[in-house]
């Protein structure tokens, strides 16, 4: 009955491992009443770092963002990216289920028997993968619309995609929107336009650090509106 993964997930200069499992969507996808195969979302129960939370994440092999930051000579962080090692070699195996939420959430909107039920205060988006395209924010959007009861959080350098959204709907309270500074030691302290918070990697010496060496299941920085806005970590 449950379909069980066990796979590694990249944010930035973290490292996480977590299993997937059928939390809250037992199957890749069900039945309707019709008769119909309808696809559902795939849910990553998180650990080390995030241990103790979930998350929707995509394939960040797949994804001509990540490919071209990644490829870039620009010392950023997308250059040092342990995703795409990670989905290239020993965690290859999660790679299919990252690559089903990439086709899912950017092909079209989701319907909303398709959006799942989260049963989680704090949930983190895109632990893995970035935003693919407007359709992809859309639908985060609309599982955070209807899972009011939960705070979720989402890490994106796209604040192109952002603002083409965002321009035609809002964004909902319980959606907390991180800008991902991909310049290693250059902290930015000002939110670009819509966003709540920054996340800096610095070298392991600089100054300021708040998020080292922490868990967000304590910290909960992210997850909380107000209080610290400049996230700062050090990465490895
Ligand atoms: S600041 Fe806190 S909640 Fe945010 S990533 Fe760091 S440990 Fe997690």
């Amino acid at each position: 009955m449950y379909n069980l993964w066990i796979s590694q997930c990249w944010h930035d200069s973290f490292t996480y491992i977590y299993v997937s499992a059928a939390f809250l969507q037992a199957y890749k996808s069900t039945t309707n009443e019709r008769g119909y195969t309808m696809q559902t979302v795939h849910i990553s129960k998180m650990s080390g770092k995030l241990q103790g939370l979930h998350s929707i994440s995509t394939n960040t092999l797949t994804n001509p963002f990540c490919i071209k930051q990644n490829k870039a000579d620009n010392g950023g962080i997308c250059t040092k990216c342990y995703s795409v090692s990670m989905l290239s070699t020993f965690r290859k195996n999660a790679a299919p289920a990252l690559q089903r939420n990439s086709d899912l959430l950017a092909r079209e909107l989701l319907t909303d028997r398709q959006v799942p039920f989260i049963n989680a205060s704090i949930f983190r988006f895109s632990a893995h993968g970035e935003l693919i395209n407007e359709i992809h924010l859309q639908n985060l959007i609309r599982i955070a619309e209807l899972n009011q009861g939960c705070t979720f959080a989402l890490w994106t350098k796209r604040k192109d995609i952002v603002n083409k959204v965002l321009a035609r709907q809002s964004k909902p309270a319980n959606l907390i929107l991180i800008f991902s500074n991909s310049v290693i030691d250059k902290v930015l302290t000002k939110k670009p336009l819509h966003f709540d918070k920054t996340f800096n990697n610095v070298s392991k010496e600089h100054e300021g650090q708040n998020c080292t060496g922490q868990r967000c299941i304590d910290c909960r920085a992210c997850y909380t509106h107000g209080g610290i806005d400049t996230i700062i970590e050090a990465f490895k």
